[in-house]
């Protein structure tokens, strides 16, 4: 334990800090219509964690949150407006943006939710129609 790398993330004002530790369990792209809604980008790079891995070292009273839906979450800093994670209770999972730890060597795996995609992506990554079986999705693969 005392050997995990400790990746340091903030929001783009640098009031909100936060630290995450190890290796998260899953990377990858997300297609879906509500990330790319809330965030006003095409596809959103995602890195799942255990919520354990995940700490804010400070400015926690300036996270702002809001969930649509039982399923997500989100959370951003009330400062500057800027993403930082989105909590996912019911995968027991939470989505650290790649964007907001730039240390992290990220690696998408696997494109989710592609049936919905705006910006295909052609890099060879398996391309899920929703989700893994295993997070209550399809299973599915689509076309690049
Ligand atoms: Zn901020
Ligand atoms: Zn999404």
């Amino acid at each position: 334990m005392a050997n995990e790398p400790v990746y340091n993330g903030s929001c783009f004002c640098g009031e909100v800090k936060f630290q995450v530790t190890g290796e998260p369990v899953a990377m990858g792209y997300c297609h879906c219509e509500s990330c790319r809604h809330w965030s006003a980008g095409p596809v959103n790079a995602f890195t799942l964690w255990k919520p354990s891995a995940l700490k804010v070292t400070h400015g926690a009273e300036s996270i702002g949150t809001y969930n649509k839906t039982p399923q997500s979450f989100r959370k951003w800093c009330k400062t500057c407006g800027g993403h930082i994670f989105t909590e996912h209770p019911t995968m027991g999972l939470t989505d650290v943006y790649a964007a907001v730890i730039p240390d992290l060597d990220y690696k998408a795996s696997v494109h989710v939710h592609y049936q919905e995609t705006v910006l295909h992506i052609r890099d060879g990554a398996p391309k899920l129609k929703d989700v893994p079986k295993e997070m209550g999705g399809s299973g599915l693969s689509v076309a690049e």
